[in-house]
């Protein structure tokens, strides 16, 4: 989303308000894809406080990911908050860096600011429900719908004795 600072620029302590909600490009981190089919709402401020510009928002919404353990399709909401300072340097392209985000112009772009934050705000791994079984590493079942049989692997030996009891009163 492109924001137009132009009233701000020049309003030594001004500010303007931010509520938006914004479309994102899907995007891939660490192997991952999220997604945000519904966009997130931008709710904030900009202050000018004279030498730079003050970024304050709180970001929410739904993101698609898939479970780390079972590679399910998956929603979950985000909440997180962002602040930065906004540096004009009329000679540079416009970037996001650790400790300021330096633009030129009278215009932002906010998406790679909301989500450079998003991904630093990002738990661990999403799960689709904190005991998801997961995936059999060795036939891929999904074992959350169904046991599969290689854990069986390993009759136990009680059972084994009988199955030969069994075997061979069917020969007899
Ligand atoms: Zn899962
Ligand atoms: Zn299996």
């Amino acid at each position: 989303m492109i924001i137009d600072l132009s009233s701000i620029i020049k309003d030594y302590d001004g500010s303007m308000q931010l509520c938006q909600k914004c479309s994102f490009e899907s995007t891939d981190f660490l192997g991952e894809e999220f997604s945000f089919p519904d966009g997130l709402l931008v709710n904030g401020k900009i202050t000018n406080n004279t030498k730079s510009l003050q970024l304050q928002a709180n970001v929410s919404g739904t993101v698609q990911v898939h479970c780390a353990r079972c590679c399910k399709p998956m929603e979950t909401s985000v909440n997180f908050d962002i602040s930065e300072v906004l540096v004009r340097d009329d000679n540079a392209d416009e970037f996001v860096d650790e400790d300021v985000v330096v633009f030129s112009g009278y215009t932002l772009d906010i998406d790679d600011i909301v989500i450079n934050n998003f991904l630093m705000n990002i738990s661990a791994k999403f799960l689709c429900k904190e005991d998801c079984k997961g995936l059999c590493p060795e036939c891929g079942q999904d074992l959350n719908v169904s046991e599969c049989n290689c854990s069986n692997d390993e009759i136990d030996p009680r059972w084994a004795a009988l199955a030969e009891i069994m075997k061979n009163s069917d020969t007899e």
